[in-house]
């Protein structure tokens, strides 16, 4: 069985803890590799080591830190196939999505190029008598990511990005679900100059994660996973006085206005509520049209578009729509939710439950489920599914969809579909939630803007990637500067009394 360790100090840590995790192919179900988890020692000596190389290149000019990810991007896209292929066998996303994911990592990695000019700091001239005012923004030291299992290159790299750019050293714990991209992603940091030590990578589960919270040497946690562990993580990171910025779940609604193009609307439900099996933080997984004419109309046009969606392994390339769920768990939960919805009086009017997949009888797939009448005290509306699953909750008018989604508890992503730009900019400003789509279905800024939810979707402060980033990664010092005149006045002769 091929095992995977960790990366530490610039070569693969054979881990000692004796303790794994199964990485499958969720396509077989088969386990492929078993990943060893570090214990609390040996977390504790790769953030020492950390610590020492971050001095040295916390120093290096930003310039020469910035070339760093100028080559880290050429050698991304060069082995980008490769690494999509490993991410796609892990993970059991289509192979195009798994470049997807790579791609907008990358991307937030060509932001980082620009390190110096966000790095530069504020400057005040005379701000009294001889007095001048400087900011700079310096490194923190050692951070730590901690990443999902949904995006195993994206999130790392939004993670790494910034942290490295802006001179930190960074501990990575990728998810034990899928971790070789990570490893992969290390070894080309490497190689475009990446001092060791500088990026270690500790795989391992929630012991590892407790000894990233409590170590006293780390700085700040950079989490992003479900809601639970982002509180949890967010409130024991402050015990230790870090910084945190932890960002959660999601349940993302989509509201269709009667004057929406509704084959425009259709489309993108499809493609946002089941591509990648539903497993995405800004997947719609609710959709809300506004009158029940909208309603029966949108579920029409749905429908069809559902039943033909091709599920399967992603070795078949670009002729599958979605692949499988992570693991076995994740599919239980799934059907297990979908059950309650039929149980709580949902109408389920597409029923993926009996998919079964010729030949891969064992892997992880689900297939579509789409429920319409589906109302706000039922576990399927409250609940992130996290699977290929499209809710229809009805709204009898715009105040009423607004507002439904308003009162959700996470507040991640969400859309409107009209043609009327008054009601579009009225949702953008009131709706209470981080991110909004105006006919975009899956609103995921770009990289130097910034990402992140609101409510119980992030708990914490500055968003993912863009210049937020760069704040969350540094601290600023402020620096009074009073110069007395001096020589450059000329020679004193008289005496002069002292004042
Ligand atoms: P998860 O919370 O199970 O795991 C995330 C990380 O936390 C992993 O590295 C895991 O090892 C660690 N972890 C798990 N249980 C832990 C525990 N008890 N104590 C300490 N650490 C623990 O999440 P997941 O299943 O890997 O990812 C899916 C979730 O992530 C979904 O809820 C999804 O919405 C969310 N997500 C959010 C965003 C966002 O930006 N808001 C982006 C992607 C995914």
């Amino acid at each position: 069985m091929k095992e995977i360790h960790h990366w530490i100090d610039g070569k693969e840590y054979q881990g000692t803890s004796g303790r794994f995790s199964d990485v499958f192919n969720p396509a077989t179900g088969e386990v492929q590799a078993r990943l060893s988890l570090a214990t609390k020692a040996e977390l504790d000596h790769a953030v020492e080591r950390a610590a020492e190389a971050q001095v040295k290149w916390g120093l290096t000019n930003p310039q020469r830190r910035a070339r760093v990810m100028m080559e880290f991007v050429r050698l991304i896209n060069r082995d980008m196939d490769k690494m999509a292929e490993v991410l796609s066998s892990e993970h059991g996303k289509t192979f195009p999505d798994a470049k997807g994911d790579i791609q907008r990592g990358l991307e937030v990695i060509e932001f980082c190029i620009g390190a110096p000019h966000l790095l530069k700091g504020e400057f005040t001239d005379s701000a009294g008598p001889g007095i001048d005012m400087y900011s700079m923004r310096q490194p923190l030291g050692v951070v730590a990511g901690i990443t999902p299992f949904n995006f195993p290159a994206m999130i790392p790299l939004w993670k790494m990005g910034p942290a490295l750019a802006a001179g930190n050293a960074m501990i990575l714990k990728p998810s034990e679900r899928d971790p070789s991209v990570p490893l992969m992603l290390a070894k080309l940091l490497q190689e475009a100059g990446l001092p060791d030590g500088v990026l270690q990578v500790v795989n391992g589960d929630k012991e590892t994660v407790d000894a990233i919270l409590d170590s006293q040497i780390i700085q700040a946690v950079g989490f992003v996973g479900s809601t639970p562990i982002a509180q949890y993580i967010y409130e024991r990171a402050a015990q230790t006085g870090k910084r945190a910025q932890c960002f959660g779940g999601a349940k993302n609604h989509m509201i269709i206005m009667p004057d929406a193009d509704l084959d425009q609307a259709a489309d993108a439900l499809v493609g946002a509520g089941y591509g990648a099996a539903g497993e995405r933080c800004m997947a719609i997984s609710v959709a809300v049209p506004v009158g029940d004419k909208t309603a029966d109309a949108l579920i029409e046009r749905l429908v069809p578009r559902i039943e033909k969606l091709k599920v399967g392994p992603y070795t078949a390339g670009n002729d599958v729509d979605y692949g499988p769920v992570v693991t076995k768990a994740a599919k239980e939960n799934i059907l297990r939710l979908v059950q309650s919805g039929v149980d709580q009086g949902a109408e389920l009017v597409v029923d993926g439950r009996d998919f079964n997949l010729q030949g891969y009888e064992n892997g992880f797939f689900v297939g579509p489920h789409l429920f319409d009448r589906v109302t706000p005290d039922m576990d399927i509306y409250k609940q992130e599914i996290f699977g290929p699953v499209l809710s229809t909750v009805r709204a009898g008018s715009y105040e009423e969809a607004i507002k439904l989604a308003m009162d959700h508890e996470y507040g991640n992503g969400t859309a409107i579909y009209t043609r009327d730009g008054d009601t579009a900019r009225d949702f953008a400003s009131r709706i209470n939630i981080g991110m909004v789509g105006v006919n975009v279905p899956i609103p995921v800024p770009l990289a130097y803007h910034t990402f992140g939810g609101w409510k119980k979707s992030g708990f914490g402060d500055l968003n993912q990637h863009g210049p937020d980033a760069f704040r969350f990664y540094t601290r600023t010092k402020t620096v009074t500067a009073r110069w007395p005149s001096g020589i450059k006045e000329g020679g004193e002769f008289n005496f002069k009394a002292m004042d």
